[in-house]
């Protein structure tokens, strides 16, 4: 079953993911002031706020900007978080809920990790949270990077697999390597095929899971070659260049099937 909506104009190698609701942004945008007032709890066992509309601390601040001028961000309390289930190469600053969302997102991605290669990353690189800017391609919203709710990845790093796990792996990945998603996202190298593979796993896992981060973007999103951007903007977008799976591939499969 194909998890999003996918468009038609890319290669027959991948799909796009698909997902701007324009009717949910401007619903979410218009929250009640009374929104506010009931201050959301993160559930207590998974930190994880729910992202039903209103159900995000963040949910209810105003996100539209005049079109010109200097940008001023509205203050959010924030904390300097150096990761947890995977270490930040360097720490980050981001609003207090964000962290249980991007906690969960490592053990995401410790899970697709030891997969792909039998252990998790060392260390997440990442290239920014907070930076008090319009949306590029949106220049009347403010990006969620200005209120510190959001992470742009660039790559993991990985160290000596353990003992018990270097016979299954290529002698490539038996030692440490680094994955990105500037390098490896679109490799059409042989010896790539892994890394690749890891990252449009990863990549479908992130859309799937809904419970993490609304906003998902990556290669095929303009200026998104080279990370990927997560956030908890009130709205769901979603686009991500995204090879089609086996099963996907297998014309004896119909995507979608009785469920469309
Ligand atoms: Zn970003």
């Amino acid at each position: 079953m194909n998890r999003a909506k996918t468009t038609h104009n890319r290669p027959a190698s991948q799909a796009a993911a698909v997902v701007l609701s324009a009717a949910a942004l401007s619903c979410a945008l218009g929250l009640p002031s009374s929104a506010a007032a009931q201050e959301p709890r993160p559930d207590p066992k998974t930190g994880l706020y729910s992202l039903a509309a209103g159900g995000y601390p963040l949910d209810a601040i105003e996100r539209v900007l005049a079109p010109k001028g200097k940008v001023r961000c509205p203050t959010v309390e924030k904390t300097r978080y150096p990761g947890d289930v995977i270490p930040y190469h360097s720490k980050v600053m981001v609003a207090r809920p964000f962290v249980g969302h991007l906690r969960a997102f490592e053990r995401l991605v410790a899970e697709v990790a030891v997969r792909h290669y039998g252990r998790a990353p060392r260390k997440l690189r990442h290239i920014g949270t907070y930076n008090c800017r319009r949306i590029r391609q949106w220049p009347t919203f403010l990006s969620e990077h200005g209120l510190a709710n959001g992470i742009d990845v660039a790559g993991f790093d990985f160290g000596p697999a353990p003992r018990a796990e270097r016979a299954a792996l290529p002698k490539a990945l038996r030692g440490a390597f680094t994955v990105r998603v500037r390098k490896h996202w679109r490799s059409e190298r042989a010896a790539d095929a892994r890394h690749r593979a890891f990252w449009h796993d990863l990549g479908r896992e992130l859309v799937a899971a809904k419970h993490i981060f609304r906003v998902v973007l990556g290669p095929g999103y303009p200026g998104h070659e080279d990370h990927l951007h997560l956030d908890l903007a009130p709205w769901r977008l979603v686009e991500i260049d995204l090879d089609a799976t086996d099963a996907e591939a297998d014309p004896n499969h119909a995507p979608g099937g009785a469920t469309e």
